[in-house]
């Protein structure tokens, strides 16, 4: 597709308005009580009510139409050639910005719900944050049978051009998940230090690191540094699938560490053929790239 201009884009917008309210395919099942049952526990929501009365929880609107993994062909929809065109012309960048969900009534067991799109607004370009973008606006509706309208939703996002990156620095690929939850791991590894995360009331220490204490449950943390020894538990050598930034084979161990957890690393600077399990091993910390230090483990020696 040649990229189109920002003009085009709002006459395709405009076109795509003009199309109204498109109806969408039914949804494969009707309001069911097992799938009132999973969402009411997965929410943790205990009101009696939807299930005494067969009602749905109006939250679950989107649940009855959402198409999973089918593989059944699309239904046609104002939104998606406009998507598309914002693609080529560049606005390849998208992030959700609103989600309202609005309830008519609820939907009662054994009700088919049908949704409906319809395409409403496509405003910009704007400067963001992101970068320059449009925000496309439009809203779903789900129908039940009689032609009730029992909930509807609308949803913006920005399409944005997303900005010049700085010249790469040949980062290794893989990066791991850096996060709150993890963060104090991956700056120990920076310092040399192996730190396990730690409950901070009743001071169990816990690998992989998490938001909560499983013996307290507290979410007060903190965390201790390990003595950097260990024996390896278990192990596999990765021979293939290759993996970006490495050469194959590699050992994948199990380390247990003798403050009490266990830990995923590699197995360097050993032979494969001499490896084995209940060897002891400490951690040797790896720079992969200006950021990152993985710390793996090493024959201890006698
Ligand atoms: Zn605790």
């Amino acid at each position: 597709m040649r990229a189109p201009t920002d003009d085009e884009l709002r006459e395709l917008a405009a076109k795509q308005a003009a199309l109204g309210e498109l109806r969408g395919t039914p949804a494969a099942d009707p309001v069911n009580a097992p799938m009132i049952r999973h969402w009411l526990a997965a929410m943790g929501d205990r009101n009696p009510a939807y299930l005494e009365r067969g009602l749905a929880p109006p939250a679950m609107a989107q649940v009855w139409t959402m198409p999973g993994l089918s593989t059944a062909p699309k239904d046609p929809s104002p939104v998606d050639d406009l998507m598309a065109a914002l693609d080529a012309a560049g606005y390849t960048g998208v992030v959700a910005t609103n989600c309202e969900q609005t309830y008519h009534r609820y939907a009662r067991v054994g009700e088919h719900l049908t949704p409906a799109t319809r395409f409403t607004d496509l405003a910009g370009p704007k400067r963001t944050a992101l970068g320059v973008g449009f925000f496309a606006t439009w809203t779903v509706t789900w129908y039940a049978d009689d032609g009730d309208p029992v909930a509807g939703m609308l949803f913006r996002v920005l399409k944005f051009r997303p900005r010049e990156k700085e010249p790469a620095r040949t980062p290794y690929p893989l990066r791991p998940a850096v996060n709150q939850d993890t963060a104090f791991f991956w700056e120990g590894a920076r310092r040399g230090e192996l730190r396990v995360q730690s409950c901070a009331d009743c001071g169990l220490l816990r690998h992989p690191p998490g938001p909560l204490c499983p013996q307290c449950r507290s979410a007060n943390r903190s965390y201790a540094v390990a003595s950097g020894r260990g024996t390896l538990y278990s192990y596999v050598v990765h021979h293939h699938p290759p993996v970006p930034g490495r050469e194959t084979p590699f050992v994948v161990g199990v380390v247990e560490l003798p403050e009490g957890v266990r830990i995923v690393g590699n197995v360097v600077d050993c032979p494969i053929e001499e490896v084995e399990v209940g060897m002891p091993v400490r951690v040797t910390y790896r720079p992969m790239d200006d950021e990152l230090v993985l710390p793996m483990w090493t024959p201890e020696e006698p």
